[in-house]
């Protein structure tokens, strides 16, 4: 079974450090000083004075003209992906999205030489659970609670995600190797 050797990646926010240029592009816009420390609420809207449609526009925007700027999560994360390729594992990358920013991410994932086996990219409401993997790396608390046994989901930690204690949680990708 695929599902049994298939780790699933989530994009932003795991991989792509997205929200530190998406703070950069608001904080100029709104003439602000926000850090990501401050996001501390899965739901921008909480906490910046933003509708959710200016949180999705902004995202497209920082993908569409930003995406060389926007850094991986850690430095190593092209070796990460390649070793867990090497060890027999493969890797699903899932991405929730715009379906506009799509080919700005194939070419983020080659700027970073991110190794993966295949990627799935969703536009609807579809949750996660749906696809054959057996761990699932990611930052969004509500993604947490709809990954169900015996699919597994480690949280990425950010500032959005830390009221979810009972979860295992990793701040870089290559703490993964300690997991499996
Ligand atoms: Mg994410």
């Amino acid at each position: 079974m695929v599902s049994n050797k298939t780790i699933a990646l989530d994009l932003d926010s795991v991989l792509a450090d997205v929200m530190q240029i998406w703070l950069q592009e608001y904080n100029a816009v709104f003439h602000t000083d926000f850090k990501k420390e401050d996001i501390s609420d899965w739901h921008i809207y909480n906490i910046l004075p933003i509708s959710k449609e200016e949180i999705s526009n902004l995202f497209i925007t920082v993908w569409k003209n930003r995406w060389q700027d926007i850094p991986p999560t850690s430095n190593d994360i092209s070796e990460v992906t390649g070793q867990l390729l090497d060890q027999g594992f493969r890797i699903s990358i899932i991405t929730k999205r715009e379906r506009v920013t799509m080919p700005f991410v194939s070419y983020w994932l080659d700027l970073y030489k991110i190794s993966f086996s295949d990627i799935v990219f969703i536009f609807d409401n579809a949750s996660k659970n749906h696809y054959p993997f057996f761990l699932l790396v990611d930052d969004s608390p509500i993604n947490a609670k709809e990954i169900l046994s015996p699919k597994k989901i480690v949280i990425f930690d950010q500032p959005w995600n830390r009221l979810l204690v009972t979860y295992t949680r990793i701040s870089k990708l290559n703490q993964l190797f300690d997991l499996l």
